[in-house]
């Protein structure tokens, strides 16, 4: 009998332009010209099976959850429950109780600087963030200090826009009790060293908060070999709906956690007296959740995994490749963040032009990109800039649609 031959395993490559067929809003014009998409980081576009899975729920099973026993009660309560299952695979999570639906990365955070914050922090106790984070992991932290009487740490970047290490071990210390920072920088697009990071916060005893906005939209994630505490994300920068998103917390903490909003079906008892609460997730739901956009989510994960993360993640890598060497051959475009592990994300200035400007003449070529501080000011303090242009591209983009940019903004320069 012969050996069985050893084969390296492949990935089929990412079928783009099938992939394409699955966005109704790429093909359309903006100002005569094909629209081309590039602002994926602050949202990106909607595949028709969410679209579908959306209509589906509020054509069929158009019924609150968790009340009713009749038919579209419960077929509305099993898809928005399905959710929770689907994101839990998605994070690698322990079970699908850790995962609780909120409105997406900013109320993640703001729910547990309300409920964990004040009981583990105050004066004398430190929280770390650092200089790149999106405005919604600063400020609720900076509430949640002046509240609490804590000291908020920043750990600095560098000129790449990478974090000083070495002042990460330096501000973590036996203060610290929470370390909040972002997996992937939205302004910059780093990949952001979080191992390093929540060893350091590990060896303190302090817990550790990852923003994963920018980062579950392009990165594998496993939670548990992360090892962090929290994990947040917003279904719309993921192919789903905007006005939802995940908080992800490892069981023990979230039990321990009192509630955040109060209301129906956070409660377990209610006297005129007092109240008794739910488990979590649930306790941490009140009121009527965003049913649909919790069942869009799912679709999303869905729709995510069956094009195949890996396969995704490969076509993404070489168009962030080939998007990088044509960038780099447009003269007066100044890269803003050249660290080397870097997501499909270029922020940039033109030399003698307000970003603003560019992002508007862009725009007249039909090409949409963000322009502005990016929520993340601090970032743009470090590198003394008020704002800056960027292009982000996410599994459905091309190099035809690159060629577009780089086009574009050779044009856009010499009309300066
Ligand atoms: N964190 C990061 C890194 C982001 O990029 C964003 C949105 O751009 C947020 C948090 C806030 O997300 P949302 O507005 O969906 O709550």
């Amino acid at each position: 009998m012969s050996a069985t031959p050893h084969r390296e395993p492949t990935v089929s490559p990412l079928d783009v332009e099938a992939v394409r067929r699955d966005f109704p809003a790429l093909h359309q014009e903006v100002h005569g010209k094909p629209l081309v998409y590039l602002d994926n980081a602050a949202s990106s576009l909607t595949p028709t099976p969410v679209l579908e899975a959306i209509e589906g729920f509020y054509t069929r099973d158009r019924a609150n959850v968790h009340r009713g026993i009749h038919e579209l009660s419960q077929r509305a309560t099993a898809a928005y429950d399905a959710t929770r299952e689907v994101v839990a695979r998605f994070l690698h999570a322990a079970r699908p109780e850790e995962v609780v639906h909120v409105r997406g990365t900013t109320e993640a955070i703001n729910l547990v600087a309300a409920t964990w914050g004040p009981a583990h922090l105050g004066p004398g106790d430190e929280v770390v963030i650092t200089q790149s984070e999106h405005h919604a992991n600063i400020v609720p932290w900076q509430l949640l200090c002046e509240r609490t009487g804590a000291t908020l740490r920043a750990i600095p970047i560098d000129a790449t826009g990478q974090w000083i290490l070495e002042e990460a071990r330096r501000l973590i210390g036996p203060r610290t009790k929470l370390v909040a920072c972002g997996h992937v920088s939205n302004a910059l697009g780093t990949i952001n060293p979080v191992a390093e990071v929540i060893a350091l916060a590990k060896a303190q005893g302090a817990l550790v908060l990852l923003d994963g906005a920018q980062g579950a939209p392009h990165l594998p994630i496993d939670v548990q070999a992360l090892g962090a505490d929290f994990y947040c994300f917003s279904a719309h920068k993921l192919c789903g709906p905007t006005g939802a998103g995940v908080l992800w917390g490892r069981y023990e903490l979230l039990e321990a956690m009192p509630p955040y909003q109060a209301g129906g079906d956070m409660i377990e008892q209610v006297t005129l007296e007092r109240s008794t609460f739910q488990a979590p997730p649930l306790r941490f739901e009140a009121g009527t959740p965003n049913i649909a956009g919790v069942i869009g989510l799912g679709a999303a994960l869905t729709y995510l995994e069956e094009l195949g993360r890996e396969r995704i993640a490969a076509y993404e890598e070489e168009l962030h490749q080939y998007a990088a060497a044509r960038l780099a051959e447009v003269d007066r475009l100044i890269p803003v963040g050249t660290a080397p592990a870097k997501v499909p994300v270029f922020s940039f200035t033109v030399d003698g032009a307000h970003p603003t400007d560019v992002g508007y003449l862009l725009d007249s070529q039909g090409i949409a990109v963000r322009t502005g501080h990016h929520c993340a000011q601090p970032v743009m303090a470090a590198f003394g800039l008020s704002a800056t242009a960027r292009a982000s591209l996410a599994f459905y983009n091309t190099r035809d649609e690159v060629d577009r940019l780089v086009e574009a903004l050779h044009k856009v320069i010499g009309w300066l």
